[in-house]
């Protein structure tokens, strides 16, 4: 057996192992020795049945001999009840507010189960334990005798079809014990393991299978998020390097037109606005493309900053052909929102003589329009046909190209690109955000340069992250942070509202709609399921929310729906209609959680709140923070669940979408953290981002061996995880 021998050849495999083998991605040897534990059972919690006590802590392997779900008696707060045994005795469990425990645990299941025990007229039981099913009892829980095992762990992995985790163990064990061992190289050079005093390849990869010591899966684990931290951290230091020596357009903004530009809105900038426009402007200056990060929670005014930056490059014709314009690309994760940047951009830019374009996947459009009707007053766009826009943009007629993702498609080529904006950059993929940067400048035909310049890049998120995981995914952006809110801006009024209080809460809301506000109203799914199969998941869908509120709620008010499974053009005057006040409430699903402004827009519902991330419900809140109306959001929830509600109740008391995020990360660990898995990080990554140091260090490691040597000559082992780290990135 040696490290690249395929399983299949290195064991006998049944067909339905094979298959949930490749959706793992275990194809060899060696992606075995990588699928960690996902916990250890230690034994010295473990007790039989016989040897329980009052008010200790411990775990229980046993056969469910029962499993009901009831009613607590007296106060009716659903109850579930069972019975367990081993072959030393019998013990009761209650579970409070959890019904659905009887769904997911049966009668003679196998069972682990960590809670503590108490007491009532002699009678020992478990309350509000957690429960897990088990495919077998481990050898040493079963006997009597096990406690001489003390301190020996039973490593537990993650299970999928066909595959347990004793499948694991003992294939991995077999590993272990062979030849293939020898050949493991280590990448991470001697020198920064002993500064960190982490454990070589080789070691960790025993202690994180086989641990003798607890304190061996610890440094194991420690050393692994240390690795995955430090790899990616080179990648993106190394890209970031990379680009730094490409040329750029050097923008040199005209001053005094930008300072016009701002004075043509109703408003005066916040500082921090300003700042950032002075940030980007030096930026843009130097001849290397500039890559910045410009987080802000929502409503804090990004859109200015993209607009007033894009006013000076387009104004500022490059050195070398004073008469032909520069170009922006501004790429959104939604045809809503694409549209909704396109007509304000009109706006702004329309007294000047330019030319904007939209591209998505459904429509292309232009302004001007060729023939204006009188109520565009000369604001005004035409539909026009995709070739014919996307001629415009290659001959360079095209100033400003906004749109989605439609903007990264080979066919799409700029005559002089000088700038891309990519606004709610979480919403695309590192591979995506490449694509677009990317995107080649078509060669001035007039242009002395070799090279062709490639875009400066403005990346803008709101998504607020932990610092510690912001310096590992973003490490190759600088970091413009907008921490200040636009002047007179109220704070949220945020509600948890109970079943009970449901119509106290709609008569207020009738007061402010009455008074001129307009409603969202979130719900978690379109349509109502198919009820005889999902009677357990009674969650609100849009369209019967809608008929509800109508009949029996707000009988006088326009309430509309909006869905992504509408036609655009649907959407479109959905949005149109809304946002001239002739909707009052729309009832919608999360696809308005990013960047949708309509000002007057001050309540919002959001049903089954305990059903979306803190991010995204802070996201979707934003949607009424646009004014300098009190605004209000009402998180209807229908869970009893502390945790849930404690996570909630962080909305309330959360300052902004910063601290909200570390909250988030300290309640639910990093698997809340909402789209872990789009940032490519494994779970053992993520425990690296609970620790700053460790984040820290890697990317300080990661420098100083990128500032000696860009192409990593001297370190092939680290060239090779790059390269394979690249494809991986690739594939997403
Ligand atoms: P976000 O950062 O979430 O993208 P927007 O750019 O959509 O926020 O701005 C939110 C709202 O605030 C818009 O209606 C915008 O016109 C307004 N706005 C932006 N900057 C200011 C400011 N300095 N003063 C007052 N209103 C502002
Ligand atoms: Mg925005």
């Amino acid at each position: 057996m040696k490290l690249d021998t395929e399983i299949s050849v290195a064991f006998k495999n049944t067909p339905i192992q094979i298959k949930s083998l490749e959706r793992i991605g275990v194809k060899k040897v060696q992606d075995l020795l990588y699928y960690f534990p996902s916990r250890y059972q230690d034994f010295k919690d473990v007790l039989l049945i016989r040897d329980l006590k009052k008010g200790e802590k411990v775990v229980v392997f046993a056969r469910v001999n029962s499993i009901k779900t009831g009613k607590a008696y007296r106060k009716k707060i659903p109850l579930s009840e069972a019975v367990i045994s081993d072959e030393t005795g019998r013990v009761k469990i209650v579970w409070f507010h959890q019904p659905y425990i009887a769904r997911i645990i049966q009668k003679d299941s196998l069972v682990r189960v960590f809670g503590k025990i108490d007491c009532k007229n002699g009678v020992l039981y478990f309350t509000n334990p957690e429960i897990e099913k088990v495919s077998r009892i481990p050898a040493g829980a079963s006997s009597a005798l096990f406690k001489q095992n003390d301190g020996v762990f039973d490593p537990i992995y993650p299970e999928t079809k066909g595959l347990s985790s004793s499948w694991f163990y003992h294939r991995i064990k077999k590993i272990l014990l062979s030849k293939a061992l020898e050949e493991i190289q280590d990448p991470i050079p001697d020198i920064i393991l002993k500064k960190y005093s982490l454990p070589t390849l080789k070691t960790a990869l025993i202690w994180v299978h086989a641990p003798k010591k607890e304190e061996h899966s610890a440094l194991a684990r420690k050393r692994f998020a240390f690795e995955e931290i430090f790899f990616i951290q080179l990648v993106r230091i190394k890209q970031r390097a990379l680009y730094e020596q490409k040329l750029a357009f050097e923008i040199n903004p005209p001053h005094a037109q930008t300072k016009q530009f701002l004075e043509r809105f109703p408003f005066k900038p916040t500082n921090a606005q300003y700042k950032a426009i002075k940030e980007i402007l030096i930026d843009i200056k130097k001849p290397e493309p500039m890559t910045r990060l410009l987080e802000g929670d929502v409503g804090s005014g990004k859109t200015l900053v993209a607009a007033t930056t894009t006013h000076a490059v387009i104004n500022s014709a490059p050195k070398d052909d004073k008469y032909a314009r520069l170009q922006v690309a501004y790429m959104a994760p939604t045809e809503i929102l694409a549209r909704q940047h396109f007509d304000s951009f009109i706006e702004y830019f329309s007294h000047l003589s330019i030319q904007i374009g939209l591209l998505t996947g459904s429509e292309c459009r232009r302004f001007p329009a060729k023939v204006l009707t009188k109520e565009q007053k000369g604001k005004g766009s035409t539909k026009i046909s995709r070739t014919q826009l996307l001629k415009w943009v290659e001959n360079g007629d095209i100033s400003i190209l906004i749109g989605t993702h439609a903007l990264i498609q080979k066919t799409v080529e700029f005559k002089n690109l000088a700038y891309t904006i990519i606004d709610e950059q979480h919403r695309f993929g590192v591979r995506q955000r490449a694509l677009l940067v990317a995107q080649k400048s078509k060669n001035n035909k007039s242009t002395t340069r070799k090279t062709i310049p490639v875009p400066h890049l403005l990346s803008m998120t709101a998504t607020p992250i932990p610092r510690t995981l912001a310096l590992t995914i973003y490490g190759d952006l600088d970091l413009t942070l907008l921490d200040e809110m636009p002047h007179g801006r109220k704070p949220i009024i945020t509600k948890i509202i109970k079943q009970a209080k449901r119509n106290a809460v709609y008569s207020d809301i009738k007061k402010e709609i009455e008074s001129g506000r307009q409603m969202y109203v979130i719900c978690p799914r379109i349509e109502e399921p198919d009820l005889q199969k999902t009677q357990a998941l009674l969650v609100k869908s849009v369209k019967e929310e809608a008929r509800r509120l109508k009949k029996d709620i707000f009988p006088n008010q326009e309430i509309e729906i909006l869905h992504s499974k509408m036609k655009p053009q649907e959407k479109e005057q959905i949005m149109n209609r809304f946002s001239m006040g002739e909707i009052n409430i729309l009832v919608t699903t999360s696809v308005i959680e990013v960047g949708v402004n309509i000002p007057n827009a001050t309540v919002i519902i959001i049903e089954g709140a305990e059903r979306f991330g803190l991010a995204q419900l802070h996201q979707l809140r934003g949607r009424v923070l646009r004014s300098n109306h009190q605004a209000y959001c009402y998180l209807f929830s229908s869970t009893e669940r502390a945790v849930s509600i404690k996570r909630l109740n962080a909305l309330k008391t959360a300052k902004n979408g910063f601290e909200l995020a570390e909250l988030d990360l300290e309640l639910r660990g990093t698997g809340g953290l909402s789209g872990s898995k789009q940032w490519g990080i494994t779970d053992i990554g993520m425990e690296a981002i609970k620790n700053i140091k460790m984040v820290e260090a890697a990317r300080k490691e990661a420098q100083v061996l990128i500032k000696k040597d860009v192409e990593l000559k001297k370190y092939p082992l680290i060239q090779k995880r790059l390269s394979d780290i690249k494809n991986e990135i690739h594939l997403e």
